[in-house]
């Protein structure tokens, strides 16, 4: 017997009368409850499908609405005194508790929304969605068979997958379901550590060890050497080229060699696989090449070879793509760029592990990233613990064994899984090569602008960066003489300020709501030196790099016109960071 949401318990009234109270607490929560059985008027189908109309109210209309949820787009949290807050005396419905749910949604950014173009966060994919919601509901546990039972396969054909597109046996490597990219890196580092330092497992790490990585490496490299405990001091950073932005190697070949005459163990060299901002990608097979050339004194394991390629692994889809027939008829100004970035990151085929975040460039909700390694005997048997006795092992896959986590929700493998499904080969081409044309598109409007110039044109990522100037200058040349000539470091930085500015002011507008030519302004970002001035190399200048405005055109609703809609933004709120420069520079002469 259960009860609809609107209706009181009906059994034996007088058995609900005489009960005591906490038993009819208990009645009313079975409104509150999914139901176990089929065909119930169930609170939790309610419940989604009430939840879900109300935040479908939050959204803006069709047309020029803005790119947050609701209609207010101002922070309202009282940061104050929210802490000051009591667990109630009374019981709650589950349906006054979804309300206020719904209001924590206001003025919350619009993923999907085509003017929201401010990082590679894109919308996810309803399947990927909707798999994370139905492992909410019967909440299998991957930790073990157990628990996870016949849902273990998504982790396991992950996996697969996704080693053979890193051309690996699939049967011998393996991968397992984590906290994010950072959670990737550090489990790259724990496997490292426990290779190189055989005894840090049970005596903890006593050694200084290194991990080398590039100038241009994700700043998660100091949550997890700091967590590891092998502290943040045992990174080495290695330049980068100037013009690529990837790992210099004759740099790392220097390194490797005094670490050698040293005798200090490395423990891993980390590949990043495209960056944010400048879309680098190391050489990993040069890389591998001098890693074996300079193996660890032999009281130590062999290093580790880890990719980061948290942003950059999907562009493994272009595998077997026909760049010569370009079957799904991408613009020749598109297809060579689609070969170079899937050529660049094939070279994890010559890692021992890679990271893949798919709530990046897999259009998937959070947290599903996963971590894929080569070698799966040599990774689980490293970092396995004896079985616990309260647990049985009731299937061949008992991850429990060997994994940072205890408790792992099927949520991250359900999305990464369903998404892979999803997808397929021309999807993810699709998705991708998509962006690129948008970039193209992007590129042609901003060089129509004088004052304009996109600052990576020569780099085929997701990001557009661009520089705006007063009106009149000519911005390439402009842009070049700053890039180049230490004569113009003043101008630089004074345009740098500028660009901080215009990239305060579109916050701004973004978040209250302003207009331009009766459209909402978009959510873009802006970076505060994504690189350095070519004659600032060894960054010994800290200002000498260069701002930019960043758009990320990768949703799948973005149009020209929202493109070039944005650019008109950008004008705008140049033209008034520029009068109000003017105004300030009037009052204090
Ligand atoms: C985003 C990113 C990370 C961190 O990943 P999270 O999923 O945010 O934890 C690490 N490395 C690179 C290259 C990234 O782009």
């Amino acid at each position: 017997m259960s009860y609809t949401p609107e209706e009181q318990p009906t059994i034996e009234d007088t058995a609900y009368l005489i009960a005591p109270q906490w038993a009819k607490f208990r009645l009313d929560m079975l409104r509150s409850f999914p139901s176990p059985y089929k065909n119930e008027r169930d609170s939790l189908a309610d419940g989604i499908e009430d939840a879900i109309r109300q935040l479908d109210q939050l959204k803006p209309e069709k047309n020029g609405g803005p790119a947050y949820l609701g209609t207010n787009p101002a922070l309202t949290i009282d940061f104050e005194d929210i802490k000051d807050s009591y667990l109630s005396p009374k019981m709650n419905t589950s349906t006054e508790v979804i309300r206020q749910v719904i209001k924590l949604f206001e003025g919350l950014p619009n993923w999907g929304h085509p003017l929201t173009m401010c990082n590679v966060n894109p919308q996810g994919n309803t399947a990927a969605i909707v798999a994370a919601v139905l492992s909410e509901i019967f909440a299998p546990n991957i930790l073990e068979g157990e628990y996870a039972w016949n849902t273990h396969q998504a982790e396991l054909e992950s996996g697969g997958i996704l080693a053979n597109l890193a051309g690996w046996e699939p049967k011998k490597s393996g991968c397992v379901y984590t906290y994010g990219g950072s959670g990737c890196w550090t489990y790259h580092l724990k496997y490292a550590l426990t290779r190189v330092l055989p005894d840090s497992r049970k005596k903890g790490i006593r050694t200084e060890a290194k991990v080398i990585c590039s100038q241009q490496a994700h700043y998660t490299m100091l949550n997890s050497t700091d967590w590891m405990g092998l502290g943040m001091d045992n990174i080495i950073r290695i330049k980068t080229d100037v013009n690529t932005n990837a790992m210099d190697t004759q740099h790392l070949e220097e390194v490797l060699r005094d670490c050698r005459d040293k005798e200090i163990p490395v423990a891993s060299i980390v590949c990043t696989m495209a960056t944010t901002d400048v879309n680098a990608f190391d050489p990993v097979q040069e890389v591998r090449r001098l890693l074996d050339n300079y193996p660890n004194p032999e009281e130590y394991g062999k290093v580790l070879l880890y990719c980061d390629s948290v942003i950059g692994w999907s562009w493994i889809a272009f595998k077997n793509y026909d760049f010569k027939a370009n079957p799904l008829g991408f613009s020749d100004a598109v297809l060579p760029y689609l070969e170079k970035n899937y050529n660049a990151v094939k070279g994890i085929f010559y890692a021992d592990a890679f990271g893949v975040d798919f709530h990046k460039t897999g259009f998937s909700p959070y947290i599903s990233s996963v971590f894929v390694y080569k070698n799966a005997e040599e990774f689980e048997s490293l970092l396995s613990r004896e079985v616990q006795a309260y647990l049985q092992p009731r299937s061949p896959y008992n991850p429990m064994n060997y994994t940072l986590e205890v408790s792992r929700a099927a949520t991250g493998s359900m999305v990464g899984w369903a998404t892979l499904k999803f997808f397929g080969h021309e999807g993810f081409q699709s998705v991708l090569g998509g962006i690129l044309e948008n970039k193209v598109y992007l590129q042609s409007q901003i060089a129509k602008k004088l004052e304009m110039v996109c600052v990576n044109s020569s780099d085929y990522g997701l990001v557009t960066l661009l520089r705006i100037y007063p009106a009149g200058v000519d911005a390439p040349s402009q842009f070049d003489l700053e890039l180049t000539n230490p004569d113009f470091r003043e101008e630089l930085i004074k345009h740098n300020k500028l660009t901080h500015a215009i990239g305060d002011k579109l916050f701004e507008w973004f978040r209250s709501g302003k207009k331009i030519n009766g459209q909402h302004t978009p959510y873009l970002s802006f970076s505060t030196g994504f690189r350095m001035a070519e004659y600032n190399r060894d960054l010994k200048d800290a200002k000498a790099v260069i701002y930019a405005i960043k758009m990320f055109p990768m949703n799948v609703y973005i149009t020209p016109e929202v493109m070039s809609h944005a650019l008109n933004c950008i004008i705008a709120a140049r033209d008034e960071v520029v009068l109000s420069i003017d105004k300030q520079s009037v009052l204090t002469v």
